[in-house]
């Protein structure tokens, strides 16, 4: 029997700013899940990460299921109107849309799905991201599915030998999805030719090729700023990852964001700063609401988990928030100067660019 894992997280208020969601509005999505989940979910784990409250489900219903997508919709929705009678900052910003239509893709929520066969020691990773943006995860993902440097198992395991087939979607194609598939390790450099510009090229998905129909990874590539037509927040992506065996071990997985790589996001998304791993529901930062992954480790089996390993809550990574915190004070040092400040076409505000419109008038060419 096959099982689906669906994780589907929205902002929907935070305490104080973009902070948190307050213990009142987490509490009622929790139960609202609890409560109206219980015939369809195999089981379920409610969480935050920053602003951003996630719903993972497990379910015999596959990807896009109308009724899975509107349980977690209507527990926001239910989580919203707390939000708002305790007027929390940016109370329900997520759900751009006021009517449900069948699924939560194009409404705000970020969603990633995964079906499977459920293997007999089913291994997975759970990564959840605040203040930045779905191609924040091109390069750990690269360095985990295609550099034997960093994912030894490339070359240790004949499996992960045969290389993995990469499906990569243009975000900023808005008449649906555009997706390109790109075999490793022969197409290697294509792969980094488009992962290079995480703006625009995001990973959605990646399968084995010894075992083609075998998914390893799937990733939200929600733009909220394409839904909107307006800047309504960092889109504050999240990963489901099949790990172990056949794929790339649990540690080649997380190894990768030992990098604390610069990513666009941070204060009023329009900053370089680099991703913080921190541990399991975490409140967004204060220094400039620096971006931030979690991550957890399960074990699934019929559909249900077991309890889960907070994966960056251990020493090491005490060490990896030090060097995050000195990336970020280094290039927080230069301001508004670019790279720190994002290029114009990425600026979430308004402010510069209509400056810049101005001043274009009072330029004279000089001859
Ligand atoms: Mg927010
Ligand atoms: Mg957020």
């Amino acid at each position: 029997m096959k099982v689906t894992l669906s994780l589907i997280k929205a902002d929907i208020g935070g305490v104080g700013g973009h902070t948190r969601p307050s213990k009142k509005v987490f509490q009622e999505v929790k139960d609202f899940i609890e409560k109206n989940g219980k015939k369809l979910l195999l089981d379920h784990l409610v969480f935050y990460t920053g602003d951003d409250i996630s719903i993972l489900m497990s379910h015999r219903e596959g990807v896009s299921d109308k009724k899975i997508h509107q349980l977690a919709w209507e527990a926001f929705k239910a989580g919203t109107e707390v939000a708002k009678k305790q007027g929390l900052y940016g109370a329900g910003q997520d759900l751009l849309k006021d009517s449900f239509s069948g699924n939560v893709k194009g409404l705000g929520p970020a969603v990633a799905e995964i079906e499977f066969e459920e293997r007999v020691n089913e291994a997975v990773l759970v990564f959840t991201m605040d203040k930045t943006e779905p191609g924040a995860f091109n390069l750990p993902f690269y360095l985990a599915f295609t550099d034997p440097l960093w994912s030894p198992g490339l070359i240790l395991s004949p499996d992960l030998g045969k290389g993995f087939t990469f499906e990569v979607v243009d975000t900023e194609y808005l008449s649906g999805t555009k997706v390109i598939k790109l075999n490793t390790p022969e197409d290697l450099y294509d792969l980094a030719c488009l992962l290079r510009e995480t703006r625009r090229y995001v990973i959605k998905a990646i399968y084995s090729r010894a075992y083609p129909k075998e998914q390893v990874v799937s990733t939200s590539i929600t733009r909220l700023k394409h839904i909107a037509g307006r800047y309504v927040g960092k889109d504050d992506p999240v990963a489901i990852v099949r790990a172990q065996k056949i794929f790339p071990a649990t540690e080649e997985i997380g190894g990768a964001f030992r990098l604390a790589h610069y990513v666009g996001g941070d204060t009023r998304g329009s900053h370089n700063q680099p991703l913080m791993p921190v541990k399991f529901n975490s409140p967004a930062s204060v220094h400039y609401c620096i971006p931030i992954v979690q991550g957890i480790a399960l074990s699934v089996h019929e559909g249900k988990f077991s309890d889960f390993v907070d994966v960056f809550d251990e020493p090491f990574w005490d060490y990896v928030r030090e060097k995050a915190s000195l990336k970020s004070i280094l290039m927080r040092e230069q301001g508004f100067i670019e790279p720190s400040m994002l290029p114009r076409e990425e600026l979430e505000y308004g402010g510069i660019v209509e400056r810049l419109k101005n001043l274009e008038k009072k330029f004279k060419i000089e001859k």
